[in-house]
């Protein structure tokens, strides 16, 4: 079975999933949407996922795009030393 076919997310809306923004009143959703994950039994695969695919929109893996933005360069940064 395909870890997306178990993700907590299934159950939920998607759209909870895309907040519009990642501060103001956006900043609820993002945190509900990350209680689902953080629940998730394939939250790591979820997240690795989106790393690596670049995947610049919505909640995935308990992380917001911003943060996985952050976490790429991170990881370039690293990887040039
Ligand atoms: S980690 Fe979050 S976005 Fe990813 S499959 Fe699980 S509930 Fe869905």
């Amino acid at each position: 079975m395909n870890w997306r076919e178990r993700g907590s997310c299934r159950f939920e809306d998607p759209e909870l999933f895309f907040p519009l923004g990642e501060g103001g009143l956006s900043l609820r959703q993002i945190a509900q949407a990350r209680a689902v994950c953080h629940q998730c039994p394939v939250l790591r695969e979820c997240r690795a996922f989106a790393l690596r695919n670049s995947e610049y929109d919505g909640v995935w893996g308990g992380m917001t795009a911003g943060e996985r933005r952050a976490a790429v360069r991170r990881g370039s940064q690293d990887r040039g030393r």
